[in-house]
């Protein structure tokens, strides 16, 4: 049994990695400002004698003993890492610093949350982890692609320099189960339209690409990567179906039953155009690889969601 921490564990995805590794029978202790987050995420997770709950800004230093850390705490919806860049860029700088400061100190291993968003609006298809990118580094993305990348970079300097365990997953676009509802990210946005009855909003001509890795999967492979011995990464962590993004509105709208129309907003700036995770470092290194489709995902959440409005 280890105690790990996890920041941003009450957001997305970390409430259910945190649930994950309280299934392994670790001790975790779950990091949390509640920008993004909800507390209904973890409320049932509240009586566990191993679970603890800490209200903190990872901007600011915190002492705490842990083996393990993975590091999320960051707003992932364009919508919220938009709402306050500057913020956005020092939770990526200054709380990844904190991070790697506290695993330096109690020798723990640290796992950074990076994005396919280091790719940019990628010109290499699809993306292997020795591509570069191609990011924009004044534009309205670039507070999360940027902060992103340099939180990558002092990774890899605390770990040439200071000698830390590190491990950096780049993960591509994940949904599931407990998106919040006014997440702004496409999957949950088509979701609770199709489901209100509301116009689809598809940006663009919907072409643009994206790959759609549903949660279970995402998280088996972060837990994959913390316990691989000897491989940093980067590693690319999603599921390599790519799908237009009309194409996943009119499988929102067919799975749902909706009679929502789909209707075209304007393309955000700097929207890339494709993106595809290759996933073969992955599945050499971790033994890892998407087992959920988009069809079996979609349904998981379009259920929750389902649920959810009707309590609303
Ligand atoms: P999310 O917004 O649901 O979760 C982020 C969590 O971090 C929230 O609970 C939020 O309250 C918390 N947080 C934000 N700023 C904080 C701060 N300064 N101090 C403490 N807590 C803070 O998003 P998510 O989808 O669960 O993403 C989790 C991580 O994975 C993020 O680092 C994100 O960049 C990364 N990621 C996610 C995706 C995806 O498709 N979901 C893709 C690439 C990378
Ligand atoms: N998108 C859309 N309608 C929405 C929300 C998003 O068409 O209501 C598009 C968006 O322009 C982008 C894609 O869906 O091309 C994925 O957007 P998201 O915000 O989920 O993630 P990211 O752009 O960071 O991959």
């Amino acid at each position: 049994m280890k105690r790990i921490l996890v920041t941003g564990g009450g957001g997305f995805i970390g409430s259910h990695l945190v649930e994950a590794l309280l299934a392994r029978g670790h001790e975790v202790l779950c990091l949390e400002n509640f920008f993004t987050g909800n507390k209904a995420n973890i409320a049932h997770l509240l009586g566990q004698p191993r679970f603890e709950l800490i209200r903190h800004d990872v901007v600011e230093p915190i002492l705490l003993e842990v083996d393990q850390v993975y590091n999320l705490a960051c707003p992932a919806s364009p919508v919220h890492y938009q709402y306050n860049p500057v913020k956005t860029v020092k939770t990526n700088v200054l709380g990844t610093l904190n991070m790697l400061g506290l695993a330096k100190r109690v020798k723990a291993r640290i796992l950074q949350a990076s994005t396919s968003e280091v790719y940019g609006d990628p010109q290499v298809h699809p993306q292997t982890e020795d591509y570069w990118g191609h990011v924009n580094p004044i534009g309205l993305r670039s507070c999360y692609d940027e902060g992103k990348r340099l939180a990558e970079t002092l990774m890899f300097d605390y770990h040439r320099s200071n000698g830390v365990d590190i491990r950096v997953a780049r993960i591509f676009n994940t949904y599931g189960p407990r998106m919040a509802v006014n997440d702004g990210r496409v999957v949950s946005n088509f979701v609770v339209q199709a489901l209100l009855g509301q116009p689809i909003t598809v940006y663009g001509q919907g072409q643009q690409t994206r790959s759609f890795c549903y949660i279970s999967d995402m998280v088996a492979g972060l837990m994959a990567l913390m316990e691989a011995e000897g491989f940093t990464g980067p590693v690319n962590l999603g599921n390599p179906h790519e799908f237009t993004i009309l194409e996943l509105a009119q499988k929102v709208v067919e799975m749902t039953g909706s009679k929502s129309a789909i209707i075209h907003a304007p393309l955000p700036p700097d929207d890339p155009v494709q993106r595809r995770p290759d996933i073969s470092l992955a599945t050499t290194r971790l033994s890892w690889y998407p087992r959920v489709d988009l069809a079996q995902g979609l349904a998981q959440t379009i259920a929750d969601f389902r649920q959810r409005l009707a309590q609303d």
